[in-house]
């Protein structure tokens, strides 16, 4: 699932293509037909996004919700001196402006939402690291009252918005912090440093369009492979120990395992990141 960077990404790449402009919005596939009609045609005034969900706010106070869940893809083209070609596949939402056009497939939500149905969205949405509005405090007093563990926390959205699975395991790592830690005894410090860290690790993620999580001094453990050796994704990524089960720790060489943590994959370094 595209975590918070991405999400952002599309925010200001939408922004950028057909901000202050008509936007033709129609609806290839059929099923979001109804929504189009009402925003079809109309200036798109701005584009926001909080957590995983992406907003693009048209005249009228007419806003589109997206949210693209596991399997939703947006892609963005530059129109074609011959004109906007034909949709290919199950084409949920398009919107053409005067230079591009963007297809959605495949997202879990998209719907036109009224402003007020847009606040109490935000309302129910935790804190994002990369809004300027954020409120921490708000994440450490749902964090600092629950017995759940910090690696469900992470990924709760009314907690905190826009982590998805690897930068909760990345962000675990870098503070050596057992996933399974009640947030009640994370304490206010570590849930600080967690906090500010989130900030940098998403707001790089939007710079780059990727994750990288290794710090500096680390960035030459990445792959243990000589340079002949032929890389797999998981020795490859930028990494500490997201989906890199069975791997060598780049830090100790404790195996990382992995496990099955209500319903996602959860990875860790036994040796860095043990409480007892
Ligand atoms: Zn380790």
């Amino acid at each position: 699932m595209p975590e918070g960077h991405t999400i952002r990404r599309l925010a200001r790449s939408h922004a950028r293509r057909f901000r202050g402009r008509e936007v033709a919005v129609s609806s290839p596939q059929g099923r979001f037909t109804t929504g189009a009609e009402l925003v079809d045609g109309r200036v798109l005034r701005s584009v926001d996004a909080h957590g995983k969900h992406l907003f693009h706010v048209y005249e009228a106070d007419l806003v589109v919700h997206v949210h693209l869940g596991l399997y939703g893809k947006f892609s963005l083209v530059t129109t074609p001196d011959d004109g906007v070609p034909a949709p290919v596949g199950q084409v949920r939402m398009r919107m053409v402006g005067d230079t591009h056009y963007a297809d959605l497939r495949g997202a879990t939500a998209c719907e036109v939402l009224t402003e007020g149905e847009v606040e109490a969205l935000h309302e129910r949405l935790g804190a994002d690291p990369l809004r300027p509005d954020a409120d921490p405090e708000q994440a450490w007093r749902r964090v600092s009252r629950s017995r759940s563990p910090v690696a469900t926390l992470l990924m709760d959205q009314a907690v905190i918005a826009g982590v998805g699975n690897v930068y909760r395991a990345e962000v675990l790592f870098r503070h050596g912090l057992d996933p399974l830690t009640p947030g009640r005894d994370l304490g206010r410090e570590r849930f600080d440093a967690v906090w500010a860290d989130l900030v940098t690790l998403l707001g790089d993620g939007v710079r780059r369009g990727s994750i990288d999580t290794l710090r500096p001094e680390h960035a030459e453990l990445r792959c243990s492979h000589g340079p002949r050796t032929r890389h797999t994704p998981a020795c490859g990524r930028p990494v500490y120990v997201y989906r890199r089960t069975g791997l060598p720790c780049l830090l100790c060489g404790t195996e990382v395992v992995r496990r099955t943590h209500a319903a996602r994959n959860l990875f860790w370094c036994p040796t860095c990141q043990d409480s007892s």
